[in-house]
């Protein structure tokens, strides 16, 4: 059985890839891109649309923003020396960016 490239995929439909939960097939914009594309949804929370071969090569496990949060969020409470992290300083990690 061959299937064409941008064919919806049902099996595709509530597969985990990372931390990336396949929720549905997104016709509006498999049709623009002329592939399969799905709604995804994070383990934080936040939706994501991703191509189906994005998400079989493991190449996005995440839906990206989740990955900084939690670098922080480890940090926050986390003692070094005499050093205590109270908050992550978002004025400051953007100025030096
Ligand atoms: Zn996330």
């Amino acid at each position: 059985m061959s299937r064409k490239l941008g064919q919806k995929q049902p099996e595709m439909i509530n597969r985990k890839f990372g931390q990336l939960l396949v929720l549905s097939y997104d016709e509006e914009t498999s049709e623009q891109k002329k592939r399969a594309y799905y709604l995804c949804q994070c383990n934080c929370g936040a939706k994501k649309i991703l191509s189906g071969n994005t998400l079989r090569t493991g190449r996005t496990k995440s839906c990206g923003r989740c990955q900084i949060d939690r670098k922080r969020l480890e940090m926050i409470g986390r003692r070094f020396g005499r050093l205590l992290v109270l908050s992550y300083d978002e004025e400051k990690s953007n100025q030096t960016r």
